[in-house]
């Protein structure tokens, strides 16, 4: 479980983020939700570790990882990434794409990369080069990639804005799926309200650098808490 409390961030005496607090429970996604420059990424990557709360606390399961003197390490956080510009390696095969973060031995490590790409519905890629991948099927290897670790948690900022309308559903669909067997933790980021709506467990609405609002998409959807709120869904039927 990942906890996120009363986290506050500054840049140059401007805070962007303000008193955020939010909780995500393995097998949940939480979706931050709101305007461009609301301060989604800037928490998304306080989160990883590339940047640093000017003050509050971030939990994973029970112990803190940063805040009060104590930081650890991006590295150290058992977090996986997804962001748009989720380059794969060009000169590695997919397998080794897969393979790329993980330790284990020979056969600990095929075994978990042909699982995985079994679950992402890319069996008999392995030997296969990025190039040789549509859009959607490289999204599918950075999935797979980004999993193989078994991060307790997954970050991923606006990671289906990169492809194809056509193919954007499926592929949400799909990774929601996966995400749910890996029973992974997810916040996931966007601008997107037909996005929140349809792959979270929960919504924190933003705006500000704060949540103005947080619940299941049914709630939200149906209650919104001000106008603001109401007319950013208002596109969606
Ligand atoms: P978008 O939907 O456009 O990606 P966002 O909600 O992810 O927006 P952030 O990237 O978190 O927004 O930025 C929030 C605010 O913080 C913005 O006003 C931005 O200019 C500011 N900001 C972000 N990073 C920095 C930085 N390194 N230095 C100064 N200001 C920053
Ligand atoms: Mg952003």
């Amino acid at each position: 479980r990942l906890e996120l409390k009363n986290i506050c961030k500054d840049f140059a005496g401007r805070q962007v983020v303000t008193d955020l607090s939010l909780s995500v429970a393995p097998g949940q996604v939480t979706c931050l939700l709101g305007p461009s420059g609301c301060g989604k990424s800037t928490t998304l990557r306080i989160v990883a570790g590339v940047e640093r709360q000017t003050s509050g606390e971030l939990w994973v399961d029970g112990t803190l990882i940063c805040g009060d003197g104590i930081r650890v390490p991006p590295e150290g956080r058992s977090i996986g990434l997804m962001f748009q510009d989720f380059a794969l390696f060009p000169h590695l095969s997919v397998a080794q794409n897969v393979a790329f973060g993980l330790t284990g031995s020979k056969s600990e490590t095929t075994h978990r990369v042909m699982e995985l790409l079994e679950r992402v519905g890319l069996s008999g890629f392995d030997a296969m080069y990025p190039h040789e991948l549509s859009g959607g099927e490289q999204q599918r290897v950075a999935l797979a990639r980004a999993l193989a670790p078994r991060p307790k948690i997954m970050l991923m900022d606006e990671p289906f804005s990169g492809l194809d309308d056509r193919l954007r559903d499926g592929i949400r669909d799909q990774t929601l799926s996966v995400l749910k067997e890996e029973g992974t933790a997810v916040l996931l980021v966007t601008h997107e309200p037909h996005e929140a709506m349809r792959m979270a467990d929960e919504i924190a609405l933003m705006r500000g650098g704060r949540i103005v609002q947080q619940g299941n998409p049914y709630n939200i959807y149906n209650a919104p808490v001000d106008k603001a709120a109401a007319g950013f869904f208002s596109d969606i039927n």
